[in-house]
């Protein structure tokens, strides 16, 4: 997981770009999944912004990350069968997910697979690549025991 730290400038211009106003909450929201890139969910972005704002509800949370996709500036990743994964996607990537321990990791695949516009004569309009499966840490973990 890295984090980083993205200025309230840049924030500000991702979402003028996008014709989004910035409000405090938007502001923050964005700059969690900016800045964390850890895949949170709506539940883990609410919990970690309640005590700097405390008049967030989660439904507000839940609809700001609707309309951040909605304008293309974060992704929703259908890669968990219970909740939705939100990411900021700078580069496109692939991502692992790991069955045993849930966390999900970001993976790197040859970049002409996002580029692709037709498949079988199909237009393709957007391209998620997901795999599943027992990460490294949890295989060192039953190699131990
Ligand atoms: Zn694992
Ligand atoms: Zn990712």
């Amino acid at each position: 997981m890295s984090v980083r730290s993205v200025s309230t400038e840049e924030l500000k211009s991702l979402l003028q770009q996008k014709g989004v106003k910035a409000s405090v909450q938007r502001l923050s929201i964005l700059r969690y999944v900016m800045e964390n890139m850890d895949h949170p969910s709506v539940d883990k972005i609410y919990q970690r912004l309640l005590p700097q704002i405390p008049t967030l509800s989660k439904t507000t949370v839940y609809n700001t990350l609707k309309q951040l996709t909605d304008k293309g500036l974060i992704t929703a990743l259908n890669i968990d069968d219970t909740e939705i994964k939100y990411d900021f996607i700078e580069q496109p990537h692939a991502h692992f997910r790991c069955l045993s321990c849930g966390h999900i990791y970001d993976v790197e695949l040859d970049s002409a697979i996002y580029q692709t516009q037709t498949i079988d004569g199909h237009q393709v309009v957007s391209t998620q690549i997901n795999f599943k499966g027992i990460c490294n840490n949890c295989k060192q973990k039953t190699k131990e025991n």
